[in-house]
């Protein structure tokens, strides 16, 4: 038994779904999807700042041009996804369950879909990582696989500690999702590329693309791509959900383990997407940031699945429509199954991290009542980080917080392997998405309550500053009065002496 298969044997794996629904999307060649006449385009795509607008209402722009810019250490610029005229800076329904809404720059196209002026690079290895970084972060690049964390950051982060291995994340393991094995596929040489640059940028000697092994046609198309490419190598991973979680990756890619509120650069490891990869060679070779994504549109209420080219800032209904929705969706999610985001409806854009559309059907989504819990131990098998699910849930049924975060509720990833194991249907996931909304809620409360005691004893220590400084400050008056007077006292005193001596 090889390393990998020892530690899948062991409990805390994951878990392999019978049907991953990904064919025959995965099967099927890229379409792109013809422009929107409207694009509605969030400043908040990924983790960190908000991006700041950098145009106004009724100005025209060109595909490309840069329209909000990054602000704060975290954050990424979000640029044009078409020419066209700025029509509003408001607000639209985000893509999340609340639909609450949250600001964006909503863009008319003219459809004549003209560019920016990019700057491009014929040796990116004459560039310096620092300059590299800074194209990328220009770039608006963020994580593709869905965790859209800056990738500029990363790579700044990679610069800091000292990078050994680059893992390209292939794994691709959610259920209904195949934009990764299609774009591996089809644009093997362009994900090489853009790891070539991302191994000079970070000075990462080598670099390791994980594939799990239901994904033959792009494991073949990466190894013809690596040939002849030093530093570079591809490995076949057993398809085990949630092998694309970041953690699960580098053990079994490294047999490292990052520490529980460690990053993975503290184990010597950055992790990109694949996706990323070819976003950073076409932000580097031809300056182009990003402004579309490919994405997976499945589920059993679509006519036509597959893997769509889409603008960032078109609408799910009409990346919909363009899949020929046979019938209203029983849910409809962005994302994969298992820890996509439901949406509360399709008048929602699609944003830089959405992996895939997921029109589902009431039979996919058909779940069980809830039962009791028989204590068979299954979701403790399953869950991939080491946690105990149940006790986990019986703390957080009591409104037993603390509990639940002693258990480690702050390392769950919300994977929603234990919900999938669960004979008794327990909605195990929801409750710690219930715990963590209410930790976060109560920090919140934490640090407002913080920085006012903290400005309460800013204002008293002014008070008393001010207070001591005028004291101060009257009584240098009363001796500088003295002192003058004194002075006074001792001229008058030499003037007498001296008219007395004339006398
Ligand atoms: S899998 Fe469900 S029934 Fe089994 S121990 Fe866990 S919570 Fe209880
Ligand atoms: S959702 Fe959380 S508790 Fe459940 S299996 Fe995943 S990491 Fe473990």
């Amino acid at each position: 038994m090889g390393f990998i298969d020892k530690l899948l044997a062991a409990p805390g794996w994951g878990i392999h779904p019978d049907d991953e629904h990904k064919r025959p999307a995965a099967d099927l060649a890229v379409r792109t999807l013809p422009l929107p006449a409207k694009l509605y385009v969030p400043l908040q795509q990924h983790i960190g700042a908000p991006a700041r607008p950098a145009v106004v209402v009724g100005q025209r722009v060109l595909r490309g041009q840069l329209i909000a810019e990054a602000q704060g250490k975290v954050s990424a610029p979000i640029h044009a996804p078409t020419s066209g005229v700025v029509a509003a800076i408001g607000e639209i329904a985000a893509p999340h369950p609340s639909g609450l809404a949250y600001p964006a720059i909503t863009i008319e196209s003219d459809g004549e879909d003209r560019p920016a002026e990019f700057t491009g690079c014929d040796d990116p290895f004459a560039l310096s990582p620092t300059e590299i970084a800074n194209r990328v972060a220009a770039a608006g690049i963020v994580g593709l696989g869905g965790a859209t964390f800056p990738a500029a950051v990363k790579l700044a982060l990679g610069q800091r500690t000292e990078v050994k291995t680059l893992i390209l994340n292939g794994g691709e393991c959610e259920p209904y999702l195949s934009c990764d094995d299609r774009l591996m596929r089809d644009c093997a040489a362009d994900i090489v590329d853009g790891v070539r640059i991302l191994l000079h940028a970070t000075g990462a000697s080598d670099a390791v693309i994980g594939i799990e092994e239901n994904k033959p046609e792009a494991i073949a198309a990466m190894r013809a791509a690596i040939a002849g490419v030093a530093g570079l190598s591809v490995r076949s991973l057993p398809a085990r959900y949630p092998m694309g979680s970041e953690k699960q990756l580098i053990k079994v890619l490294t047999g490292r383990e990052v520490p529980a509120d460690g990053l993975s650069s503290d184990c010597g490891v950055l992790v990109h997407n694949v996706g990323t990869a070819a976003a950073v060679h076409r932000a580097i070779r031809f300056g182009e940031p990003l402004v579309e994504r490919l994405l997976t549109v499945n589920g059993a209420a679509v006519g036509q699945p597959g893997n769509i080219r889409v603008r960032i800032g078109t609408l799910v209904e009409d990346v919909l429509a363009f899949c020929a929705l046979k019938s209203a969706p029983a849910r409809l999610v962005m994302g994969g199954p298992m820890m996509g985001t439901q949406l509360p409806h399709a008048r929602v854009p699609v944003i830089k991290g959405t992996s895939g559309i997921l029109a589902l059907a009431a039979a996919e989504v058909a779940r069980p009542d809830e039962g009791p819990c028989i204590r068979c131990g299954s979701c403790v098998k399953a869950c991939p980080m080491g946690l105990l699910p149940l006790e986990m849930a019986a703390h957080i049924r009591v409104g037993d917080l603390d509990g639940a975060t002693a258990l480690g509720l702050k390392d769950c990833i919300s994977c929603a392997c234990c919900a999938w194991t669960c004979p008794s249907a327990i909605r195990l996931v929801q409750y710690f998405a219930h715990a963590k909304g209410e930790l976060q809620t109560k920090q919140r409360a934490q640090l407002r309550s913080d920085a006012s005691r903290a400005l309460v004893k800013a204002r008293a220590e002014r008070l008393e500053r001010e207070a001591r400084e005028k004291a101060e400050a009257a009584a240098r008056r009363k001796a500088e009065r003295a002192a003058a007077k004194a002075a006074a006292a001792a001229a008058a005193a030499a003037a007498s002496e001296a008219a007395k001596e004339e006398v």
